[in-house]
């Protein structure tokens, strides 16, 4: 007699994302938190930008048949318990993940539609917004937009208070994906208030701002914790309240670093 297979302890997540060398967003923020949320954590690299803290300075771009030859690798030997996609970069490159990923609808997926980053260069071409919204917003279990990209997937003024929020939070859900969080950091204001659009209705997450300018890899930071938190079975509101919180302490804990002079990464 075989030996039975032993039941899996710990989850595996896979983030699909692009490459940050100076450690603070990308896959580098991705793996970190799988780490830290107690999931093992694998990467597929889209995209490899040069930057550091004050910016991006250039983006080398994988070709898309070899994303995609990365992702069916993985899956062809691995059990994948969650995706988390981030840095997309183009059109190309979105249809080639949304390809792959469609023969495994079981999984899954938390889509950041990354697009601009903190320093304000680029991160996907101006069209790849219907790649995004045709091909890969359908296949996400949760889409985690920050206002700016909430405007520019529903080509609507970004959001300036909780109901505007709340309407695009809900008008998003009409793209496909399970669930949406709207992510309100961008609101002025004493709160960073989010929204989860979901079969359940409206869920809202609060976190009091923290002023500090280590912010970044936050929305990395959030989505590929709520990928952790799917890939452990977790439901997407309770997935949202766990990376929220988690996200919390660690932009707290950000001015314990000393990584650069521009808007330095969060500590896991
Ligand atoms: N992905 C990559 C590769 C990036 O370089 C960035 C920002 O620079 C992001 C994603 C988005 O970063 P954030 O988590 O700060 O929104």
């Amino acid at each position: 007699a075989g030996r039975s297979a032993p039941m899996p302890a710990i989850a595996n997540a896979l983030s699909i994302a692009g490459s940050d060398p100076s450690g603070g967003a990308g896959i580098q923020a991705d793996l970190k938190t799988f780490s830290a949320r107690g999931v093992y954590g694998m990467a597929v690299v889209t995209a490899l930008t040069a930057q550091n803290t004050q910016g991006v300075s250039g983006i080398h771009v994988v070709p898309p048949d070899f994303v995609a030859e990365q992702i069916r690798t993985v899956f062809a030997d691995i059990r994948v318990d969650a995706v988390k996609i981030g840095m997309i970069a183009d059109v190309a490159i979105a249809g080639a993940v949304a390809d792959v990923l469609a023969r495994h609808r079981e999984v899954p997926v938390v889509l950041d539609p990354v697009m601009i980053a903190k320093g304000g260069a680029s991160l996907l071409t101006d069209d790849a917004v219907a790649a995004l919204t045709g091909r890969l917003l359908p296949i996400a279990t949760v889409i985690t937009p920050n206002l700016p990209e909430a405007a520019a997937l529903l080509g609507e003024p970004e959001a300036c208070n909780r109901d505007e929020m709340a309407g695009q939070a809900l008008r998003l859900m009409r793209f496909g994906a399970k669930a949406v969080l709207v992510k309100g950091g961008h609101l002025p204001g004493a709160d960073s208030p989010d929204v989860l659009a979901s079969a359940a209705g409206l869920t809202w997450f609060e976190a009091p701002r923290v002023a500090t300018r280590n912010t970044h890899g936050t929305g990395c930071t959030l989505s590929s914790a709520i990928a952790a938190e799917l890939a452990k079975g977790a439901l997407p509101e309770e997935a949202v309240a766990v990376a929220k919180a988690y996200v919390a302490g660690a932009i707290n804990a950000a001015d314990a670093l000393n990584v650069g002079s521009g808007h330095g990464p969060v500590h896991h």
